[in-house]
């Protein structure tokens, strides 16, 4: 008895003694999570999937200490519905963030993500997380919709794509523009929070600004668990690079401007090790959609993979993504998973100890068992959709395509219905050249099976990428 009175006595006085937190309460810290996002960035264009002249060797370092994932999906095969879906770990056809008539958002739009669906900076600042964004959004810009309004402490960036806002008085007229891009034919707003500070935003040194930002938040808010979503507007066209990456890449300016995301991601995995926070560290790169193929050399390469942004072949939708997460991460993994960026949801909500909301469907899972090496991908199939159609699916190795249609800009365009579905094996065919649906009758059955499942349980409610902007009485 005396002695267990006198073991809490010294505990208390320890308690007292030593304000600075404890080993335990250190140990049981939930891990910080840095989101790095590149725009229209191909499946092909990293040196460690495969380019020729790109160089990227800090993604390769990355790769090298962390997993590297040969099919990991986006989405969607373009900007908004992309974004909004890695935001919220749902489909975007759930929350009104895609349209058959509008791809995008754009300036005069007067929607955005509907302010009863949950972001993942929501859900983490539940959690005690200090929030972050620092990049473009284009998940609405009016002021409602901001990330500031979505579970962003901070946001330093451009509220949507680095092409809108075309002055066409200024600008050439055409493509003409984005073959020698001047940053006075876009008139970009550059944004802190929820004030224009510039514009047209100087779009040679944002991919530096991002970086900048997104390290000097990290500094400042080690002590604590933080969430950093940092989405480049590079290498969206128009292409921009600060003066050091001008002319360092053999691939042109497409290769400077990925040369320099690259040199991005090497600051912030720099900063982790030097506060020593690299151990308690998730970080996520990947892409959110291919290569925009029309824009010729100023576009990417799906590498391997068919066509690019704007449709579901793999090369609109299979994003180059690497994981990193030095002492839980097994160091210089090839995983062959299937995995989502909506499963980035879920991994982190899981990981910070978050209750993923169960008022709603959410189409993410949770990818810690591939993550630590302990298991398969709990994800089985993956739904391809464009606007608010739903395309393909993929189901283990196999891939049926409902409709197909071709990329932006790559040919005939229109949609084309596909009975029986196209049937390829993504296994023995990953660039969807030889359709088997012939051969198996068994596997199309099961497929229809998922799609059916999937309609019964779907609710679409109106698209916010048709609202109007609003006029003034
Ligand atoms: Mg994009």
């Amino acid at each position: 008895m005396t002695r267990t009175i006198h073991y809490h006595l010294t505990y208390t006085f320890l308690t007292i003694a030593l304000p600075l937190p404890s080993r335990a309460a250190e140990e049981s810290r939930p891990p910080n999570f840095v989101v790095i996002y590149a725009d229209d960035l191909g499946y092909g264009d990293l040196s460690c999937f495969g380019h020729p002249t790109i160089r990227t060797p800090h993604l390769d370092r990355m790769a090298a200490e962390g997993m590297r994932f040969t099919q990991f999906y986006s989405a969607a095969c373009v900007c908004t519905p992309s974004r909004a879906a890695l935001m919220t770990g749902r489909l975007p056809i759930r929350n009104g963030m895609c349209s058959e008539k509008r791809r995008v958002l754009f300036p005069d739009s007067g929607g955005g993500i509907p302010a009863d669906e949950i972001t993942l900076a929501e859900l983490l600042k539940e959690q005690g997380y200090t929030t972050g964004c620092f990049g473009k959004w284009h998940l609405g810009h009016l002021p409602q919709f901001l990330p500031t309004k979505n579970g962003f402490d901070a946001y330093f960036g451009i509220p949507y794509s680095n092409d809108m806002d075309r002055l066409n008085d200024v600008a050439p007229k055409g493509r003409e523009a984005f073959w020698n891009p001047k940053v006075e034919y876009w008139n970009v707003p550059l944004m802190r929070d929820e004030e224009i500070i510039e514009r047209p935003a100087d779009q040679t040194t944002i991919t530096r600004r991002y970086t900048e930002e997104a390290v000097k938040f990290i500094q400042a808010h080690k002590d604590q668990p933080f969430f950093v979503y940092l989405p480049h507007s590079m290498v969206h066209i128009p292409l921009f690079r600060s003066p050091e990456f001008e002319g360092v890449s053999q691939r042109g300016l497409y290769g400077d401007c990925v040369e320099e995301v690259d040199w991005s991601v090497g600051q912030v995995l720099e900063t982790l090790r030097e506060e020593a926070l690299a151990e308690n560290t998730l970080v996520w790169f990947s892409s959110d959609n291919g290569p925009w193929l029309i824009f010729d050399l100023h576009g990417g390469s799906a590498g391997v993979l068919r066509d690019g942004k704007g449709c579901t072949w793999e090369g609109g939708m299979r994003e180059p993504t690497i994981a990193w997460w030095p002492e839980t991460i097994p160091a210089g993994e090839v995983s062959l998973e299937l995995g989502s960026t909506m499963d980035v949801f879920c991994t982190c909500a899981a990981l910070a100890g978050a209750k993923i909301p169960d008022d709603r469907v959410i189409d993410g899972v949770d990818l810690t068992p591939v993550l630590t090496g302990e298991g398969p991908s709990p994800r089985e199939h993956v739904l391809y959709y464009r606007g608010t159609q739903l395309m393909a699916i993929r189901w283990g190795p196999w891939k049926a395509h409902y409709y197909t249609q071709d990329a932006y800009g790559a040919g005939a365009r229109l949609r084309m219905g596909q009975d029986p579905p196209l049937l390829f094996h993504l296994g023995h065919d990953p660039a969807e050249k030889y359709n088997v649906n012939a051969d198996h009758p068994d596997v199309l059955e099961t497929i229809d099976a998922i799609a059916e499942a999937h309609r019964k349980n779907l609710d679409a409610p109106p698209s916010q990428l048709e609202i109007p902007l609003p006029t003034d009485p």
